[in-house]
Parts: C-alpha cells; sequence; structure tokens
C-alpha cells in the first residue's frame, strides 16, 4: 500500500497493515495481562493487552470505533513486554500500531493526537520549536560542519530542543570519528508513526531521507531509542543505523575514560532493548566507567518508563505513574540511575525520586578526562 502516491517514501514495516491473522493468534490466554504496566496502572479491562486485542478483532469485524476506543488503544506505550511474553506469538504493539493507523483513516483521533499532529506538520518538531535545529552550536560551528561525512548524528526533537547539553556532549565526542550534523534535521516521525500518521510522517522521513543522502554517509548515530527503532525499522535500508551506546562500546579503546567511584543502576528502554536487542553495549560502556548495581527488572523485563507509544503526551497522568513505579525497581546506594534515551530520562526525571537520572553520555562525558 503505498500510502500517497505523490510520496517516493513510505514507512517499510509492514506492521502499518492492520493484519487479520496476527489479530486472531491471540488465544486470550491473558499471558500479557499480568504484565502490561498500563494496566496494573489504570486497572481498566480495555486497557490490558488481551482487552486491546478484543477491541480491534470486533474493529476489524465491523463494529464502529465507540468511545472505549480511543482510550484503549492510545493509551499503550508499545513497550513490547506483552509481545516478549506472549506464548501464541502475538505482537500486540504492532497490531496496536496498525489499528490506530486504521482509526486515524476513519477520522477517528484524540484531541491530544491531532494536535501532536499538527505541530510535527507545522514545525517539524513535536514541541512546537521555532529555533533553528542546530541552535546549540554557535553559527561559525554550523558553518563548518562538513557537507560529506561517512557519519551522520542524527540528534532528534528531545536533545535538540529538550537537552540541547546531550547533543553538544555526543557532538563532542563523535565529532572526534569524523560526523557530521544535518543543517536541516526534522522530527524523524517516530511520534506520528507510533499514533498513526501515516502520511505526515512519510513527508518527513522523506525530508531526512534526502538530507541524509546529500551527506553520502554510510551510517546514521543517534542518542534516542524512538528515532534509532523508526530510523532502522521504518527508514529504507539505505544506511546503518547505530544507538550512541553502540557506538561508545565500539570505541571504548580509543575513548580516554577514567575509573570513577560511582555506583550506577541502567534503566533499559523499551525501543532500544525489547524492540531491539541492545543491552549489553550501554552495560560494557558503563562498566569500563563505574560499578553498575542492576535494576530488579531489567533487560527482556524491563519496565516500562512509562513515555513511548505518544501516551506522556495524550495520557500524562498514566505515564508518570508507569516512570514512579520504573523507581521502585531501584537498588539501594546507587548515586545515579543512567539511562540511553533522552524520553526516559526525561519521565523518569519528571517521577521525583531521590536519585539523580542520567543520560549515559553524561555519565560518559563525566569520565572522559
Ligand atoms: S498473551 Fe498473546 S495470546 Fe495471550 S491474550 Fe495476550 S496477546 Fe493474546
Ligand atoms: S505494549 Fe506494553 S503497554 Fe502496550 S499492551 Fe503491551 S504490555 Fe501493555
Amino acid at each position: 500500500m503505498n500510502m500517497n502516491p505523490s510520496l517516493d517514501v513510505e514507512p517499510k514495516s509492514q506492521s502499518f497493515e492492520l493484519d487479520k491473522r496476527s489479530v486472531y493468534k491471540c488465544v486470550q490466554c491473558g499471558t500479557c495481562r499480568s504484565v502490561c504496566p498500563v494496566f496494573e496502572s489504570v486497572g481498566w479491562e480495555s486497557a490490558n493487552t488481551r482487552g486491546r486485542m478484543l477491541i480491534i478483532k470486533s474493529l476489524l469485524e465491523g463494529r464502529k470505533p465507540a468511545s472505549d476506543v480511543l482510550p484503549s488503544l492510545a493509551t499503550c506505550t508499545t513497550c513490547g513486554i506483552c509481545a516478549e511474553k506472549c506464548p501464541a506469538g502475538v505482537n500486540p504493539p504492532k497490531v496496536v500500531e496498525a489499528a490506530r493507523a486504521e482509526l486515524v483513516k476513519q477520522g477517528v483521533v484524540g484531541e491530544g493526537q491531532a494536535k501532536l499532529n499538527n505541530t510535527l506538520v507545522e514545525f517539524g518538531n513535536s514541541f512546537g520549536e521555532q529555533k533553528e535545529r542546530l541552535h546549540w552550536l554557535s553559527q561559525a560551528e554550523r558553518a563548518a560542519l562538513p557537507k560529506k561525512a561517512d557519519y551522520v548524528y542524527f540528534v532528534g526533537c528531545f536533545d535538540s530542543y529538550r537537552y540541547p547539553e546531550f547533543a553538544k556532549k555526543t557532538f563532542d565526542v563523535l565529532q572526534k570519528f569524523g560526523v557530521t550534523l544535518l543543517q536541516e534535521e526534522r522530527c524523524c516521525a517516530s511520534p506520528l508513526l507510533r499514533t498513526g500518521f501515516l502520511e505526515s510522517a512519510a513527508k518527513l522521513m522523506e525530508h531526512n531521507l534526502d538530507a541524509i543522502r546529500k551527506t553520502g554517509a554510510h551510517t546514521v548515530i543517534t542518542g534516542c531509542a524512538g528515532c534509532y527503532t523508526t530510523l532502522k525499522n521504518d527508514y529504507p535500508d539505505e544506511f546503518r543505523v547505530v544507538s550512541v551506546p553502540e557506538f561508545l562500546a565500539e570505541k571504548l579503546g580509543s575513548l580516554p575514560l577514567k575509573k570513577l567511584k560511582l555506583s550506577v543502576s541502567y534503566h533499559d528502554p523499551c525501543h532500544l532493548g525489547r524492540h531491539n536487542g541492545i543491552y549489553e553495549e550501554p552495560r560494557k560502556v558503563i562498566k569500563a566507567i563505574c560499578e553498575l548495581k542492576e535494576m530488579k527488572n531489567i533487560r527482556e523485563n524491563s519496565r516500562c518508563c512509562g513515555g513511548g507509544g505518544g501516551v506522556r503526551i495524550g495520557y500524562p497522568e498514566i505515564s508518570l505513574e508507569l516512570a514512579k513505579k520504573r523507581l521502585e525497581d531501584l537498588p539501594e546506594g546507587v548515586d545515579y540511575l543512567v539511562s540511553a534515551c533522552p524520553l526516559c530520562v526525561r519521565n523518569l526525571r519528571d517521577a521525583g525520586g531521590e536519585v539523580e537520572v542520567l543520560d549515559l553520555i553524561e555519565l560518559v562525558a563525566m569520565a572522559l578526562e
């Protein structure tokens, strides 16, 4: 299906087609019900994985979307723990994303989602910021960026506008390996793909693809888990996509890191961990710097921070509750909680725990001699 014949780009994953077979594979066993963090938080039957699957089945059977459909589908953070546990091999977050796209086609859209779509279409970033994307660099630094490079550092909306200090620290490290930046970078389209606005998403993707192609880069590096999974799984396979933790782990030998007398825990972002199997690399980087004391529920079993799938924007109370719950998994006596995604950092910081939350690049910057 090409959603818009005037565009050459369409999200490559098959998941945006609502595939009946994957919905009918669900045998309603309820295994997922016991792990869905949103159900645990809100307790509505329609907001657990099995309830979502039932609602989607009824939509496929021709039921008109009723008022319970939107909150049921829009509250899934796409954390993927249900897919990890499902004995029938169903991938509920993929089904939910496809169903959301179907609802958007039918014009059934929540207020928060509609606002997000409009903001992204108008400003090219999820915050409605009008500042230049690379405002965190001086004019001279921007002018000196190479036009051609083997590596592109894709910054993402969060680090561009909410954590420019993370962007700066990341760029400082990556620059040693010859990266450039996209002067005209726009949102990778993750928020639109996760919430079903495929046409607007395709336009952003087309813009970024064009900018990446012009640099001639063979590798795109990003420090955001949402950008990572989108560039890797939804963009065409034209370049290698590498997360900052993978890149740092690969280059550990060339980084002058000193050991710090610290003990930290690591929170696995769902879109790096469960969705893409990146568990080892961030741990390798942390262990090169200081002691790692694991949280309860890690790797495949990691609890979601609550920030993904558009839930932070559409249902902030649910999102925060999930973050608070995640902080309960921290062991005693750690100096910092480290993650490798600005959205996780933001949500976990907002939950207001006693332990400071850092992005991995901040820990690396502390250890660089
Ligand atoms: S675990 Fe899988 S088969 Fe069982 S109810 Fe959940 S989605 Fe359906
Ligand atoms: S992806 Fe996460 S939030 Fe969504 S239904 Fe599955 S367990 Fe629940």
